[in-house]
């Protein structure tokens, strides 16, 4: 084990790699590197990894992270999309004979043929800010062995993955990641934790995998076509909502017997439905 003075949490350490390769940092890319070690554990607790896990880590960047995943974790695999960082990697790991580095877009990235046919995993990152929403929800949506997600992102974005009925970040995303996943916020992680800073704050938040959808629905694809539309214009009335919403274009009298039929005010917005009165709602609807 490297003792953590010399990994590359300690910020002389990631400076003097940077300097090393000459490594110019590439907005385009997202790369805010973690330079604090307090936050590492935090998103190691978080994860919750043993010996006995395989983590694929998306990002490894200099391999910060990385240099504690080898060292907790059975076996790693880390898919970084920045050519220039793969020798930098090769060095900063040398030490450890259980990562795996790919060079590779993690959104062409096919998870299970590189974890092994019928593997799981659990995966690990401090993420690309400017494509969270697409990683997440495809690694939730598509059939990826993952049992939890721990991740850095933007903390308003975390909030939003978090947020439940009423409350002001509550909203399409809210409902699309509860559907798959229970969360948990691990952290709230200031700009200073990361060399270049970035402009926001940041959070960690465990997505932990559902066996099976928190609520029953005919035809999911509807429900969230109708939650999109309610937060479209989530200031409108719900019924009002849905009529506008040219992909939904629901007839105001379909919605008010509906929402009749659940007990629901037909003043009632969006913003106030639970998944589970959304799933309610898209079956009545699409039973009228
Ligand atoms: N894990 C490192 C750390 O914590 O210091 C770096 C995190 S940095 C926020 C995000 C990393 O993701 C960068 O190394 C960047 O090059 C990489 N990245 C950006 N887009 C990617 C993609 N589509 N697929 C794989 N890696 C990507």
């Amino acid at each position: 084990m490297t003792p953590d003075n010399d990994k590359l949490s300690n910020p002389q350490v990631t400076i003097q790699t940077i300097k090393k390769y000459d490594f110019r940092f590439q907005k385009r890319y997202g790369q805010n590197f973690l330079i604090d070690q307090h936050v590492i554990s935090k998103i190691l607790l978080a994860a919750d990894i043993s010996k006995e896990d395989t983590v694929l880590e998306i990002g490894p960047g200099i391999g910060t992270l990385t240099q504690y995943l080898a060292e907790s974790a059975g076996k790693v695999f880390a898919v970084e999309i920045d050519e220039k960082l793969i020798p930098v990697l090769g060095d900063t790991l040398k030490e450890y004979d259980n990562v795996t580095v790919v060079n590779q877009d993690i959104l062409k990235c096919d998870i299970q043929a590189l974890i092994g046919e019928g593997k799981s995993c659990k995966i690990v990152a401090n993420l690309p800010y400017y494509i969270t929403t697409p990683i997440i929800m495809g690694l939730l949506e598509g059939n990826v062995p993952a049992e939890s997600i721990t991740v850095m992102i933007q903390k308003e974005v975390a909030e939003r993955m978090d947020a439940g009925p009423g409350s002001k970040t509550y909203g399409a995303l809210s409902l699309a990641v509860q559907y798959y996943a229970e969360t948990y916020l691990a952290a709230n992680v200031p700009p200073n934790c990361f060399m270049p800073r970035p402009a926001v704050g940041s959070a960690v938040i465990r997505l932990s995998k559902r066996k099976e959808p928190p609520v029953e629905v005919k035809d999911e694809k509807f429900m969230f076509r109708i939650i999109r539309a309610a937060f479209n214009e989530r200031r409108k009335t719900l019924v009002n909502a849905l009529k506008n919403d040219p992909v939904t274009a629901i007839p105001k009298e379909t919605t008010e017997q509906a929402l009749q039929a659940l007990g629901l005010p037909l003043t009632i917005r969006g913003e106030a439905l639970s998944l589970g009165q959304f799933a309610e709602l898209a079956d009545k609807i699409s039973l009228t």
